[in-house]
């Protein structure tokens, strides 16, 4: 009988997989697309990860061996390695801070040396610094780390969405992502460091949670603890926090930052380690700050590390205020939205174009980018005339003009005399932090003309914009910072000068319109409030940083996604959203389904066929039938391709028999290291072509019910699509079955059903008073 019933399901499968197109040659090309196969801009296919907890024998089989103790030691080590996540991300943005920091330092003062005596030899020596720096930083990422170009921020998100984005967490993608960042920082491109290092973080994090590197053998045996991809996700989780919280030294904001934007699944223990990993890193970088105040790190030190402090500034804000400000929400929305649509352009055109033709393209293009941005940052501020210092403030720390070699404040630059500065250079021609601190400046007024501020706005803002997209590492967080707080303190000007009776403050405008733009593009509310407020000290302003925020989010989501979800469209991460399609209401199960006849496997197969069928198609997950003794058909679990990919190259589970294992008096002994089954083998590690069987191998069969999923996610036929839509995105799913609908019921859970004590004694006792 069990003979005939493999028989059947043999030859269902052939039947199946004969079905499918171009069977001999694997499915890649044009089938990959009949098939639904989703394809990445760069031509390879998206495949998902399997977060999902696989309950076979060997998972079954760990969980028994667990006591107390264990589940202590795990949850000890999940601890361990936040805090691990934590102090790596910090130290790795202090060092990128450190190096930024003085590689910008030594520019600038060698500039300034030069210019007291040639302003061309000066703009040479400033322009061929950019250069070096600039094409530092493209070589990396052209011929290392392809992977560390742009923010990672879309990828890490799809990553956190179950999207498993090829070279994106490798050692390489950190060691490109870092000193990528210090030269295209460092060289004075219109990018921030932000950005990346949230990146940075999710990289250190991934390398901890796999135990290291095995291909530059860097990796132990003794940090390889996490069993699962969830556990890999979660650390993952808290290093993109903990870049946030590095990178703008803002704990909370970073927390939040991971929670609004970043993930697609957040658990309250979750939200404790993300916690205690922020905290992590503030502790750190605040011990390497005061570490480096007495002077031992170069430049670093009075400069870098993003605290734009505007204590001291506007007080309280009147009434009438609230309509520029609202103002400033609005243009927040349209410039930011605008920004979005310019860089999707752009960016689709270098793809299709541009960076087809080669490495050797991008990295002309970036020092062209590189030659026009210091001419620009150089050329025009040449173009202003210079204005009388303001008023010494020994509060405000404020020096005009600063001695020659320094760089900072109030830049004196092509002025006649000592004792005026030039305002287009104050912020053009200066350290972004730098430039930034100017322009949230609450000490004085009108000390950038309006003229100077438009000119700036529209060479930044197009600058940013060509910038975005070329192949180095680049964060969008500062030059949104210093895109909003000029257009800000330009609608400030005009503010101070309409109601010259309240005490307006115009850097308390560039705050907010930095917040605007910020809003408007990334489209981040409650995240971007914190992080705004941690970096500028000053809690006062809150609730008109909220009302900005509201408003420039609700105007950017007019026109179109935020900048993330445009970027992550583009680059083919296929991200599921929190909410699913309208549409979805009137599909069910079976509809999304389409016509495609599943392939699927008998519970004893033959080697020869489980290696034809995944050479004949690209599916990562197959479900298991077997025949009861009265020949009805059973789903028996799903059985994923690298299980099985594991399974053909080992062969130590082939059996002579086709046979399932227990009909055969007794179990068989497993043979197989069963550990490895229970969690999912990483798709890249095996790929079909690397297995080697011999005749006498392909005639074997294998008995799959010790290795498949037992309890797959299964759905009835008609159930709407958007109850299979919400299953599939809150449980972090990677296969979902869909099934006719079931014949039998054997029980009902509720709510009562789920609430088990802790304690089994307790349960023990409840259960007999229960029972007397
Ligand atoms: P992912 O691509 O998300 O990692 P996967 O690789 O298992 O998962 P694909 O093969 O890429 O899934 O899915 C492409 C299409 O093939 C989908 O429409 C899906 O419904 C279908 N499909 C997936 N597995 C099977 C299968 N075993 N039999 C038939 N169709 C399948
Ligand atoms: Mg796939």
């Amino acid at each position: 009988m069990l003979s005939n019933h493999f028989q059947n399901g043999m030859e269902s499968a052939k039947l199946l997989w004969s079905r499918l197109p171009n069977s001999d040659e694997g499915v890649d090309g044009e089938g990959a697309e009949e098939l639904g196969q989703y394809k990445k801009s760069d031509g390879t296919t998206v495949e998902s990860l399997d977060y999902e907890v696989i309950e076979n024998d060997a998972y079954r089989q760990e969980q028994a061996k667990r006591g107390k103790l264990y589940t202590g030691y795990s949850v000890a080590m999940k601890w361990f390695f936040a805090l691990l996540t934590g102090i790596g991300t910090g130290l790795a943005a202090v060092f990128i801070n450190i190096s930024v920091e003085n590689f910008a330092g030594w520019k600038y003062s060698l500039t300034f040396n030069i210019i007291q005596k040639s302003y061309l030899a000066g703009f040479l020596v400033y322009m061929l610094i950019n250069l070096a720096l600039v094409l530092s930083s493209v070589y990396i990422i052209t011929n290392f780390a392809p992977a560390a170009a742009g923010s990672g921020i879309p990828e890490i998100k799809g990553y956190l969405n179950g999207i498993d984005t090829h070279g994106i967490l490798l050692f390489r993608t950190l060691i490109g992502k870092i000193f990528g960042s210090i030269g295209s920082v460092g060289g004075g491109l219109a990018l921030g460091k932000e950005g990346p290092l949230v990146h940075t973080g999710a990289c250190i994090a991934s390398l901890l949670g796999q135990g290291g590197s095995t291909k530059y053998h860097l990796s132990s045996r003794w940090l390889q603890v996490f069993r699962s991809e969830r556990d890999r996700r979660d650390l993952v989780t808290c290093g993109c926090a903990a870049g946030v919280a590095a990178a703008f030294r803002a704990p909370v904001g970073g927390v939040l930052f991971a929670l609004e934007e970043v993930t697609s699944w957040w658990r309250s223990q979750l939200m404790w380690r993300v916690f205690f990993t922020s905290a992590i890193v503030a502790v750190v970088v605040r011990t390497a700050m005061g570490w480096c105040k007495s002077g031992k790190c170069g430049h670093f030190g009075s400069g870098g590390f993003i605290i734009w402090d505007i204590s001291g500034g506007q007080e309280d804000y009147s009434f009438q205020e609230l309509l520029p400000m609202a103002v400033i929400g609005v243009i927040g929305g349209l410039l930011g939205a605008l920004f979005n649509q310019l860089t999707l352009y752009i960016t689709h055109w270098r793809r299709n174009y541009l960076h087809k033709k080669g490495n050797r393209v991008k990295i002309i293009e970036v020092c062209i980018v590189s030659v026009i941005t210091s001419v620009i940052s150089f050329g025009l501020p040449l173009f202003r005339q210079c204005t009388p210092c303001p008023e010494a403030d020994s509060n405000s720390g404020i020096e005009c003009p600063r001695p020659p070699g320094m760089y900072g404040n109030y830049v004196n630059f092509y002025c006649s005399n000592k004792k005026e500065y030039n305002d287009l250079a104050t912020i053009f021609f200066n350290t972004q932090d730098d430039a930034i601190r100017n322009l949230f400046s609450a000490k004085t007024v009108h000390e950038f003309s309006a003229q100077s501020l438009l000119t700036f706005l529209v060479m930044f803002y197009s600058l940013a914009v060509v910038t975005f997209g070329t192949a180095v590492p680049a964060g969008q967080f500062v030059p949104g910072i210093m895109i909003g707080s000029t257009y800000g303190r330009l609608l400030g000007k005009f503010v101070v000068s309409f109601y010259r009776k309240l005490n307006i403050e115009e850097g308390t405008y560039a705050l907010l319109g930095a917040a605007s733009f910020l809003g408007g593009s990334m489209r981040m509310t409650v995240s971007l409030c914190v992080i705004m407020v941690e970096i500028t000290n000053n809690l006062k302003l809150l609730p008109l940083i909220m009302l900005v925020l509201l408003i420039s989010k609700a105007v950017g989501d007019a026109f179109n996604e935020g900048l993330y979800e445009e970027q992550a469209r583009l680059k083919g991460i296929p991200l599921l959203e929190s909410r699913p399609k309208y549409q979805m209401r009137n599909m069910t199960a079976k509809e999304a389904c389409g016509n495609q006849k599943v392939v699927y496997f008998p519970r004893v197969v033959k080697v020869a066929d489980v290696l034809s069928i995944l050479r004949s198609n690209n599916h990562n997950g197959f479900p298991v039938i077997d025949h009861t003794r009265s020949g009805e058909t059973l789903v028996i679990g799903l059985i994923l391709r690298s299980h099985l990919l594991v399974i053909l190259q080992s062969k130590v589970d082939f059996q002579h028999s086709p046979l399932p294992c227990d009909s055969r008096g007794g179990a068989l002994p497993i043979r197989h290291n069963l550990t490895e089954f229970v969690k999912p083998v990483s798709s890249k590690g095996i790929s079909v072509h690397d297995v080697h069987l011999t005749p006498d191998d392909l005639e074997m069969y294998i008995d799959l019910a010790l290795f498949l999923n037992p309890s797959p996610y299964v759905v009835p036929e008609d159930m709407s699509l958007t109850k299979v839509y919400n299953l599939f995105r809150q449980l972090g799913l990677r296969h979902i079955l869909v099934v006719p609908r079931a014949s039998r019921v054997i029980g009902m859970i509720t709510r009562k059903d789920l609430l088990i004590e802790d304690n089994e004694d307790s349960v023990a006792l409840e259960l007999q008073s229960t029972s007397v």
